[in-house]
């Protein structure tokens, strides 16, 4: 199934994305967390790709992603980056989904990196999104910035270049974190102004550790409001005790995002099925309104 197809059946779709264990983890340890996925079946469940495109980790990918669709039986969508990968490797890997069945893909630029010289073939997602639509058989979704792109000037060149990708095909679109749900609404108001009509899911990333989470805060640019600070400041250092408010804290989130309407919920699991599970459950009645 493709995935924009999800979004007519008039409910809010609540997805979930995993990485490819880590070289250092056993590659068994992914099924210990799709079977945990599996019990609370997400409408899709997408797979990232490796930054940097390391041949091995984008392997992996593509396995996984095949194993969701193939023994799960739920929908899977592979993250693919094109900041380092030529025509014809694209092709490559679209073949190689192709023929295990998987039908979405996410099209990503990916990061620059300051060691590797990009691969001149495609320079934004935008181009990727339109190669991948030209060859058809996918569904293509792509990437969106609720406070903007950390490379761009402003939120007004960021939703500029997203509706260009629109444009060139993506028909869905899965938002970075951010845990400040205004400024979510504020970006799909401007995003409907602009014409970008594609259903948008808001990506929640519940906060379970703090280091984790400033890590990736510093990376990604998403700003933490004084409510989260508040709750980092007094459970930090007590991992029980922060677990607890960061998992109230993403449902609360979320609560909060459906009520407003939002056309789903993608949830960053870190690979941690138990987390998936507790945030699945708290706001399953919530989901059926
Ligand atoms: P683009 O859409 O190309 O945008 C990148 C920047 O270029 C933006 O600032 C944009 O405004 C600007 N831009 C776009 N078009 C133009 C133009 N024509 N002229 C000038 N500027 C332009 N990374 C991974 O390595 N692997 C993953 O699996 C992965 N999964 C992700 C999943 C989600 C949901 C998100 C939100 C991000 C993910 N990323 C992943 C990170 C992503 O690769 C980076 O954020 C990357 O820097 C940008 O990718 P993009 O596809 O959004 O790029």
């Amino acid at each position: 199934m493709k995935i924009a197809q999800l979004f007519s059946q008039g409910r809010t779709v609540f997805s979930c994305e995993v990485f490819p264990p880590k070289k250092t983890s056993p590659v068994d340890s992914i099924f210990r967390t799709l079977d945990g996925l599996e019990a609370i079946r997400p409408d899709f469940i997408s797979v990232t790709y490796g930054a940097g495109g390391s041949a091995a980790v984008n392997q992996s990918t593509r396995e996984i992603a095949a194993i969701i669709q193939n023994q799960y039986h739920i929908p899977a969508m592979a993250h693919l980056t094109c900041v380092s990968s030529t025509r014809q490797e694209v092709d490559a890997l679209l073949a190689g989904l192709e023929a295990d069945g998987v039908e979405n893909v996410l099209a990503l630029r990916g990061d620059i990196s300051p060691d590797r010289p990009p691969c001149t073939d495609f320079a934004h997602a935008s181009q990727l999104t339109a190669y991948i639509r030209e060859r058809g058989g996918f569904g293509i979704s792509g990437a969106c910035y609720p406070e903007g792109h950390p490379e761009s000037p402003d939120l007004v060149s960021d939703i500029r270049h997203l509706k260009e990708k629109v444009d060139a095909g993506a028909e869905h679109l899965v938002s970075q974190l951010f845990f400040d749900n205004d400024d979510f609404f504020r970006f799909l108001e401007r995003c409907r102004i602009a014409g970008i009509n594609v259903p948008i899911e808001a990506g929640i990333m519940p906060v379970l550790n703090r280091k984790s989470i400033e890590r990736m805060v510093s990376l990604c640019g998403a700003s933490l409001p004084r409510k989260l600070t508040r709750l980092l400041a007094r459970y930090g250092d007590h991992p029980q005790a922060l677990r607890e408010a960061g998992l109230a804290y993403a449902v609360d989130q979320i609560a909060d995002l459906i009520a407003g309407g939002v056309d789903g919920i993608h949830l960053y699991t870190m690979n941690n099925p138990d987390v998936a599970r507790h945030i699945s459950d708290s706001v399953a009645a919530i989901r059926r309104v």
